[in-house]
């Protein structure tokens, strides 16, 4: 039977679990407080009997992930973290360092099935989605390796992590929780390509965490073109649920907006995309779009993105593009996984043409 992993249980699961086992309630705090300062096993938990360490070593592990590559980049800094699971899967971490801290950029599931006609992280399609314990040993293992305090951490890596909705609060509340990793919820976001019903969901959670959503479009019918989420959502569902999310924490939403040449870059999309978002309290972030291989993408240029915005600025809104980090280590997310697994399978055709010889 598979040990239960310690760091897939919120505190409150913790202490059912402790008590379920005949121990009284201070052993889960003391737990907990074990696990997130970076115990690797139970038998390091020496305030706890030697005859509870025994027991709780047959029934428990804490899970950690293998740094699998690590690329640093010379530009600035910024480091990618390529990890193995332990079903041998790859999920890849990026860990930013700005003037007010370090971020941290976190998967949440192996692959995607979102489908985004620019992302690579879809290409292969969903694999599994990430345990709790999973999302929140790339926090602990970035800054065990860098040496480095994560501060910030934003949920854009690979995956969709509002469809992996029960995994995702769980890490969020233990990243939070302060004899966890005692991140703020506001240094927290998490950027969803907009699965509306579970954006209802989040906003009952009332965690003060900013929402980030990814539009990449003010027009439906273009949208849809590069989003299939837009099918089942389309952007009046999308609009009303931010909507409703905003009256209910007050809490401004982040819209991600990557600039393609010739498709979103429009004056015709700037003055949508104020009608949209007029009197809203968002903030807009123009994203230049990242080349990626198998998709025929170009971002607009440096001038182009300037006017839109301005325009955008002058219609009203807040409006800022974002800096591209770590663009000599292919940064942006799914990239580095998939150049791995294509090099392992192009192993794995040697192997097999030597056998074959
Ligand atoms: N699934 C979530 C989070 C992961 S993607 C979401 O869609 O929001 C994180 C952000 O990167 C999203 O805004 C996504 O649209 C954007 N993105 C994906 N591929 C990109 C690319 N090639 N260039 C620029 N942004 C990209």
């Amino acid at each position: 039977m598979d040990k239960l992993d310690l760091k897939d249980l919120t505190f409150e699961e913790l202490s059912g679990w402790v008590a379920s086992l005949g121990e009284k309630p201070f052993r889960a705090k003391q737990i907990f407080q074990w696990v997130y300062r970076g115990a690797h096993s139970v038998s390091e938990m020496t305030d706890l009997s030697k005859g509870l360490r025994e027991k709780l070593d047959g029934l428990c592990e804490i899970g950690h992930l293998e740094i699998e590559r690590k690329l640093v980049s010379k530009l600035d800094g910024t480091i990618k973290y390529l990890f193995r699971l332990r079903d041998g899967n790859l999920i890849e971490s990026v860990l930013m360092s700005y003037k007010h801290g370090n971020t941290l950029c976190v998967s949440s599931q192996v692959g995607c099935r979102m489908g985004c006609r620019f992302c690579a992280s879809t290409i292969g399609g969903l694999l599994r989605s990430l345990t709790p314990s999973e999302i929140i040993d790339q926090v602990m293992k970035a800054e065990e390796d860098s040496g480095h305090k994560i501060s910030n951490i934003v949920m854009m890596g690979i995956g969709e992590p509002l469809d992996n909705y029960d995994n995702v609060i769980k890490f969020l509340k233990n990243v939070n929780h302060k004899d966890g990793l005692n991140i703020g919820y506001r240094h927290i976001s998490l950027s969803t390509c907009g699965v509306v019903d579970r954006i209802y969901d989040l906003a009952e959670e009332n965690l003060p965490i900013t929402l980030s959503i990814s539009l990449h479009s003010p027009f439906d019918e273009e949208r849809r073109k590069l989003m299939p989420v837009d099918v089942q959502f389309p952007l009046p569902s999308l609009m009303e649920a931010l909507k409703a999310y905003l009256n209910a924490t007050g809490r401004r939403i982040s819209v991600e907006y990557a600039m393609i040449r010739g498709v979103n870059d429009t004056k015709a999309c700037a003055e949508e995309l104020a009608k949209l978002f007029g009197g809203m309290l968002v903030h807009i972030n123009l994203i230049p779009v990242n080349n990626v291989a198998e998709r025929d993408f170009e971002k607009s240029g440096a001038k182009q993105i300037r006017q839109f915005q301005e325009r955008l600025m002058k219609l009203g809104l807040s409006v800022t593009v974002r800096r591209e980090l770590g663009s000599d280590i292919n940064a942006a997310c799914g990239q580095l996984r998939k150049a791995v697994l294509e090099e392992e399978k192009r192993e794995q055709n040697k192997l097999a043409e030597v056998k074959q010889k």
